[in-house]
C-alpha cells in the first residue's frame, strides 16, 4: 500500500483570517459569538464554542456580545440588524467572498442584470444575492439555464468554492441563450488550486480520502472531482470514520482535505493511514509467506535466511 498526500490541501488564506479573528476575540475575553459556524468544519466549530464563542442563527436575545461575522459573508439586512441591536462586529468575511458581493451590488446599482452560478443553499451565494437583490438570477444546474427569461445582457458572478469544471458548462450553456453575456470566473484560487490537484492526484491513486466537514461546498466538491477521475472516494469529517476494509494491501491512496479542514485533523487521519498500511502490508507478506509454500509444494519460511 501507497500512500499520497495532496500537494495543496487544508486551510486556505481566508479561513486562516477568519479563525485568527475568532481566537483574538476568544483570547480576549470579551464576550462574543459567531453568527452561523464561522467556517464550514464541525470540530473546529466545537472548539471554539468550548472556546467560549458560540455559533447562534440569529441575534435573538443577544444584548452586550461582540457578534462575528461568519467567513462565507451576511447580506445587508444582517449589518443593519446589528445596527439597531447596537452589537459590535468583527467582521471574518473573507476578502474574496467581500469581492463578490461588492461586484454583484455595483453592477445592480449600474442597473446591469447578474447571474451568480453557484450553490444556491450556501450561504455565501445567500449573502451575494442579497447583496443583488431584484436584479439577480441564481444558476446551478442546467435545469436553471434552461428555466431563466430571455436575456439581452448579463453579468456572471461566481461563488468562490463553485466546481470549475461545472461553472465552465454552465456559462457555455448561459452563453446561448444570452446574447450579450459578461463572464466572471470568480472561483478564488485557493478553490481553484486544491481541485487541480485533487484531479491530478485522484487520477493516478486507486482510492481518494478527502478530509472536510460535511457541510463544506469545497470540500465536497473535492469528493466529486475525485469520484469523476475514477478513485474509491471516501469523504470523511475525522479520523475515527476511516475503514480498514476500505483497502486492500496494493492500492494506492491519495489523501486530500477542504480549504477548511484544520491540520490536526489531516495529521490525525494521515496517522491513522500510515498505522492501516503497516498493517496491511504486514498481512501482505505473511500472504507471500503462504503463498510460497503451497506454490513449492513444501513450507518455505521466506523469512528465515536458511538458504
Ligand atoms: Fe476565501 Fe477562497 Fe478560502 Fe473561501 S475558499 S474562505 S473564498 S480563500
Amino acid at each position: 500500500m501507497e500512500i499520497y498526500k495532496s500537494k495543496v490541501m487544508g486551510f486556505c488564506y481566508g479561513v486562516r483570517r477568519a479563525l485568527k479573528i475568532a481566537e483574538k476575540a476568544a483570547d480576549s475575553g470579551i464576550k462574543a459569538v459567531t453568527f452561523g459556524p464561522i467556517i464550514h468544519n464541525p470540530q473546529v466549530v466545537e472548539k471554539l464554542a468550548q472556546r467560549g464563542i458560540p455559533a447562534v442563527d440569529n441575534f435573538d436575545g443577544l444584548t452586550d456580545e461582540t457578534v462575528i461575522i461568519r467567513s462565507h459573508g451576511v447580506g445587508p439586512s444582517c449589518y443593519n440588524m446589528l445596527k439597531c441591536k447596537n452589537l459590535a462586529l468583527m467582521d471574518a468575511t473573507c476578502p474574496f467572498v467581500r469581492r463578490n458581493q461588492e461586484m454583484a451590488h455595483r453592477l445592480v446599482e449600474d442597473g446591469k442584470q447578474v447571474i451568480l452560478i453557484g450553490e444556491k443553499r450556501h450561504p455565501e451565494m445567500k449573502s451575494v444575492a442579497e447583496w443583488a437583490v431584484g436584479h439577480s438570477y441564481q444558476v446551478e444546474t442546467m435545469e436553471d439555464v434552461d428555466a431563466l427569461p430571455p436575456l439581452d445582457e448579463a453579468y456572471i458572478v461566481t461563488q468562490t468554492t463553485f466546481s470549475a469544471v461545472l461553472a465552465d458548462r454552465l456559462v457555455e450553456a448561459l452563453g446561448k441563450k444570452v446574447k450579450n453575456l459578461h463572464v466572471n470566473k470568480s472561483i478564488c484560487d485557493a478553490t481553484m488550486q486544491r481541485q487541480q490537484a485533487a484531479r491530478e492526484l485522484a487520477d493516478r491513486v486507486d482510492v481518494m480520502i478527502v478530509i472536510g466537514g460535511r457541510n463544506s461546498a469545497n470540500t465536497s466538491r473535492l469528493a466529486e472531482i475525485c469520484g469523476e477521475e475514477g478513485a474509491r472516494t471516501y469523504h470523511i469529517e475525522t479520523a475515527g470514520e476511516l475503514k480498514p476494509s476500505w483497502f486492500h494491501s496494493r492500492d494506492k491512496i491519495g489523501i486530500t482535505a477542504g480549504a477548511s479542514t484544520p491540520d490536526w485533523i489531516i495529521e490525525e487521519v494521515v496517522c491513522i493511514m500510515e498505522n492501516m498500511k503497516e498493517m496491511l502490508d504486514q498481512e501482505e507478506m505473511n500472504l507471500d509467506v503462504h503463498k510460497g509454500s503451497v506454490v513449492e509444494g513444501k513450507v518455505v519460511d521466506l523469512t528465515d535466511d536458511k538458504a
